[in-house]
């Protein structure tokens, strides 16, 4: 466990007053104890910690895992209910975002009241938030990806060529140049379909006129890149062009506004506010960004419901979009972490206006 981790889940456990925490969230596992297998349980006290596994994982947890005991187990939830049993806990935290009910239910049945569940929810969320230098440098080694395979594919991208063949020809080069798997699938929407915010590649042809938007990513060791270019093919419509404009604009205030105390309902009422004026604020639907780090989205969300602050150290996106039925649409991406005067930008593809003949 680094020492950043360690001392946030010690706060937690006081601040709740329980003896341990229970990890079964493989993100957070990942995290707190190195393990990048498919399947085990973590659990956290300030003097020892313990990761669980079955046989399967004996040999690779021995490589990946720090922790000061390693349990290999039959049954998940007897392990690590005989594990509590045996240190005489009270209380003990679970993460309630990722543990079923039915899994509650079990540990419940199993544990025989020897000790309190207590499902932990916000006070858990921002474990993952604040990255240390090693993991900025992941999360930038993927972003720099994300601009070495796009300039490699830039040239497809015209009348005639399928969304799909895009989609493929980008992830095939963030896979050669290092890249560990596309981050989540591919948007690539062109013309009417821009107006789907998720509108992944599907089989239409690019056509004179059109906008292109790209919304991709990849990871290394884990950590994503997310980054969207919207692009012109030919002469696009004047109206549209205008909207592009304002997107843009929205980013690039949202993008000047994010600093360390900043609430992120207010970073997202800079760009939401800008595009409400221009009389587009009905056709930007979504939150303004999301936390990128070990899971593609985590916390924080940007949006109009979350009251936390940024912090030097978080890594966010900025993601306006004006998406109009019928027409098309535009959303320019940037992922970016806030440092103790602003933000740099991990993604680097320049976010200006350009049409591709
Ligand atoms: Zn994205
Ligand atoms: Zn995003």
């Amino acid at each position: 466990m680094t020492v950043s981790g360690s001392l946030f889940c010690t706060k937690v456990l006081t601040t709740l007053s329980l003896d341990a925490l229970v990890f079964i969230d493989l993100k957070n596992i990942r995290y707190c104890c190195g393990f990048t297998g498919t399947d085990g349980a973590y659990i956290f006290t300030p003097q020892v910690d313990y990761f669980l596994s079955d046989s399967r994982y004996l040999e690779q947890s021995r490589q990946e895992v720090s922790a000061s005991s390693h349990i290999c187990y039959q049954n998940k939830f007897d392990e690590i209910v005989k594990t509590l049993s045996d240190l005489g806990f009270k209380r003990v935290g679970f993460e309630a975002d990722t543990l079923s009910v039915s899994q509650l239910q079990e540990l419940t049945k199993r544990s025989k009241k020897q000790f309190e569940w207590v499902a932990v929810t916000d006070d858990i969320r921002p474990l993952r938030s604040l990255k240390t230098s090693t993991e900025l440098d992941l999360l930038q080694q993927a972003a720099d990806l994300n601009a070495a395979a796009y300039y490699e594919i830039e040239h497809l991208i015209k009348p005639g060529v399928s969304e799909k063949k895009i989609a493929f020809e980008l992830e095939y080069a963030l896979r050669r140049l290092g890249g560990e798997d596309r981050a989540f699938d591919f948007i690539v929407a062109s013309g009417p379909r821009g107006a789907m915010p998720h509108g992944v590649a599907s089989q239409r042809l690019i056509e004179s006129g059109d906008f292109v938007t790209i919304d991709f990513g990849t990871r290394v060791e884990g950590y994503h890149s997310d980054e969207t270019i919207t692009l012109g093919v030919g002469e696009v419509d004047h109206d549209l062009r205008q909207v592009f404009d304002i997107v843009l604009k929205a980013h690039d205030l949202a993008m000047a506004a994010a600093a360390p105390g900043v609430i992120l309902a207010d970073l997202d009422a800079v760009a939401r506010d800008h595009i409400k004026s221009a009389g587009y604020g009905d056709y930007f639907g979504h939150g303004l960004g999301h936390g990128v780090g070990l899971d593609i989205h985590e916390y924080p969300a940007v949006s109009g419901r979350c009251f936390d602050q940024l912090q030097e150290g978080m890594v966010i996106t900025i993601e306006p979009g004006i998406y109009l039925p019928d027409r098309g649409g535009v959303r320019i991406e940037d992922t970016i972490v806030i440092t103790d005067c602003g933000n740099r930008a991990l993604t680097k593809i320049p976010k200006k206006y350009r049409a591709l003949a």
